[in-house]
This record gives structure tokens, C-alpha cells and sequence, in this order.
């Protein structure tokens, strides 16, 4: 008999109750060390007390107006991400592949508004991962996800990881964008080099396309900058955003600058939840905490922390790692046992990381761990690589 919730995810056998910075328990109170942070979305950790008194404070006002009315959390909360990024107007939603969705139509809107409605091709890059709906999955072109959807979607080309002339054969009158992860995240941790970030904008520039960077995992602090693009010094067009920025509560944005988002004019994109006051509320009291005095400072200071420990478990056990990989507190462990029997291993010492593409196992903890924390995850990672080397 089929599960009463759709059974489209292999689940761990346990289940969480509740949580309070980088920990979270179970019913019989067993606590756990969350190196996940649910997929890289609870950036200031469980049980904050900044965002619990935001959520709170708004669910005693209004919990939902629609997007017929004025929105004042979503005023503030745009124009607090145009002031600290490159864009100058800003669209909320609820999701990761919705804030994709959006990037897409804007992409093709741009060029159709200015009489190129032929210009609506995008390309995308292997390992990509830019959500589940049609569109984003034929974005991101894994088979695996696309195979028994019927026909994919049409106007995504996709070319290999780092192949440059590949890339600049794919270009053609069709092109409208170039769309990429600056760190991909399921595909395994791979960071694109900053030189290939600025090769991409000259790229785009030299063509005149957009160029729309996914930072829905490795955006809002995960790497050290506020996005991940600005260790490279450069600006893309077109950015989507998700995970990090609620907190753990659904939000969704496409951050864009005036000339891409020309076409998008009144009645063109909506959402009937998009940027409800709940979700602004608490994309508000995020921002507060991210931006505070030293946050990002702790951030890359974990982040050093994190991969000389690491480095050295790769050459204390090195038939169980082979590659540390990944930036900020988005990193990464290339395994040479199954990236699924690891993630099994480390839950065995009460650790929660994540799979990902390529074997590699995803370690994505809160952006507020502090040093006993990962002293804590290193010594649980040693721990569930002894126990994998004893069964091999
Ligand atoms: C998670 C993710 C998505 C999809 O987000 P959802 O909220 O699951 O729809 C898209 N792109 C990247 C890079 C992601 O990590």
C-alpha cells in the first residue's frame, strides 16, 4: 500500500521535534549535531530568538494580504537586498525552482519585449541543479530527473563543466542567457573559479545576453560574502534566491537589475503566497542577522576551521576520503565508499550531513557554528570514518 505522503524521498528513520542553534533532538530527546541545516536552509540556525520574535510579532497582525494590496515587509525586505547587491528590483516567491521559473521568463520576456522574441534559448552547464518543475528541470538536464515527464522542455542547451569553447559554440541567435550555480551544490560541490565568473560576464557582455547566477543554495552568507558571486567582482542580471533567506521559512526571490527586468511590466508574473507578510517578516529579521557586525567574519572564520580539520581527516583516513572540496561553510567530502552508506555512518554518530552528485557529501552547518561545534563534527566525521573502514 502506498505511503499516505507520496513516497518520492528515501527518509532517514528518525524524525526531529525540535531545535536550538546547530542542534536538533528527537522525541526521546537524543540530540543530533545538524551539519545539513535542512539542504543549507537554516542559516541562523534553529530556534533563533531574533526570527522566532519577528515570526511571532507578525502572526499576531496579519498573516496573508495577497498581492492585490501594498506590501510593506516586501518594500523593506527589496529594498534592503537592492542596497546590499547589484539589483535594482526584486520579485518574491516561495521557492527555489519558482524563483528559477521566474529568472527564465524574464530572460525570454527581455528580448521578446524588444521584438527578439526568437532570442529565448538558455544555457546551462552539467552538474547544474535549478529545481523540480518542468522548466527547471530541463534547465538543469539530468536525465534521471527528466526521464518519464514527457517531452523536456524546449530552449536549454547545455554544455560541460569548464568547457570554454563549448560553451562559446553553443552561443547563437537563439541565446537570450547564461545560467549557472557560482558554487553548484548537488552536483557535487564545485565552485566555478572566479576567472570563469569574469570570463562568463565578459561573455555575456561581448554577446549581449543576461546572465543569471543561481545562488538559491550558495547564496545569503553560505560562502563568507553575502552571495557567492561577489568573491569574483562581478554582478550578474539576473539572480535567484531561496533556502538561506527564510531561514527555514518558505521564501523565494529573484533579485534583477532595471534593463533585465524591463519586460516584466503588470500582469506579466504573480504568485498568490509570494512574499506574504509571515515569510517578509522573517526574510527581514534573517537579513538583520546576516548583516550584522561580525557574522560573515565568523562565517569564514568556520569555514578556515572547518577545511584545515578536514584536510587533515582526508589523510588520517584516506581509503574513506578522498577530496575536501567546496567554500565558505558549503563544503564538501569526495568519498571512496558510497556517499549514501557515509551519510548513514555519520547519523550513526548522531551527525546530520547530505549527499550530493558525484559521490560527495555535503556538509552545510548553520552559519553560526562556533569553534566546539565543529570540533564536535570533525570528531563524530572521524568517528563514522573508523566505523566505515572496519566494514570494508
Ligand atoms: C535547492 C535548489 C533549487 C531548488 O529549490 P527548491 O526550493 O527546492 O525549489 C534550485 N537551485 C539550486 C542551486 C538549489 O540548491
Amino acid at each position: 500500500m502506498i505511503n499516505a505522503v507520496l513516497p518520492t524521498y528515501t527518509r532517514a528513520p528518525v524524525a526531529f521535534v525540535r531545535g536550538v542553534g546547530a542542534r536538533v533532538f528527537t522525541e526521546d530527546d537524543t540530540e543530533y549535531l545538524d551539519f545539513g541545516a535542512g539542504v543549507a536552509v537554516n542559516s541562523c540556525g534553529h530556534a533563533h530568538p531574533h526570527l522566532i520574535a519577528a515570526l511571532t510579532e507578525q502572526a499576531n497582525k496579519i498573516w496573508h494580504t495577497s498581492n492585490l494590496y501594498q506590501m510593506p515587509g516586501q518594500e523593506k525586505l527589496a529594498q534592503r537586498l537592492i542596497d546590499s547587491t547589484f539589483a535594482d528590483t526584486v520579485f518574491f516567491c516561495n521557492s527555489g525552482a519558482e524563483a528559477n521559473e521566474l529568472a527564465i521568463k524574464m530572460a525570454r520576456k527581455h528580448f521578446a519585449a524588444k521584438g527578439e522574441a526568437e532570442k529565448f534559448h538558455i544555457i546551462t552547464f552539467e552538474g547544474a541543479f535549478h529545481g523540480r518543475t518542468l522548466a527547471t528541470l530541463a534547465a538543469g538536464g539530468q536525465q534521471k530527473y527528466l526521464e518519464g515527464f514527457g517531452p523536456k522542455a524546449a530552449g536549454f542547451d547545455q554544455v560541460a563543466f569548464g568547457d570554454h569553447k563549448a560553451l562559446e559554440a553553443a552561443i547563437g541567435p537563439q541565446t537570450a542567457a547564461i545560467m549557472i550555480e557560482p558554487v553548484q551544490g548537488e552536483g557535487g560541490l564545485r565552485n566555478v573559479p572566479s576567472q570563469c565568473l569574469k570570463g562568463l560576464r565578459a561573455l555575456c557582455d561581448a554577446h549581449g545576453l543576461l546572465l543569471i547566477f543561481d545562488e538559491i543554495q550558495c547564496g545569503v552568507g553560505r560562502t563568507g560574502k553575502l552571495f557567492a558571486h561577489e568573491w569574483a567582482g562581478i554582478t550578474p542580471d539576473i539572480m535567484s534566491v531561496a533556502k538561506g533567506i527564510g531561514g527555514g521559512f518558505p521564501l523565494g526571490a529573484v533579485l534583477a537589475t532595471e534593463a533585465a527586468a524591463s519586460g516584466m511590466v503588470a500582469g506579466t508574473h504573480g504568485s498568490t503566497f509570494g512574499g506574504n507578510p509571515l515569510a517578509t517578516a522573517v526574510g527581514n529579521a534573517v537579513l538583520d542577522v546576516v548583516l550584522g557586525e561580525g557574522f560573515l567574519d565568523n562565517v569564514n572564520r568556520q569555514s578556515i576551521n572547518m577545511k584545515q580539520s578536514l584536510e587533515r581527516l582526508k589523510d588520517t583516513h584516506p581509503d574513506v576520503i578522498e577530496e575536501v572540496r567546496g567554500s565558505g561553510l558549503m563544503m564538501g567530502l569526495k568519498v571512496k565508499v558510497l556517499n549514501t552508506d557515509f551519510v548513514k555512518a555519520a547519523l550513526d554518530q548522531k551527525l546530520l550531513v547530505i549527499g550530493a552528485g558525484d559521490n560527495v557529501v555535503r556538509l552545510l552547518p548553520p552559519l553560526i557554528v562556533n569553534d566546539e561545534d565543529v570540533a564536535e563534527a570533525i570528531a563524530k566525521l572521524d568517528a563514522a570514518c573508523t566505523a566505515l573502514e572496519k566494514k570494508t
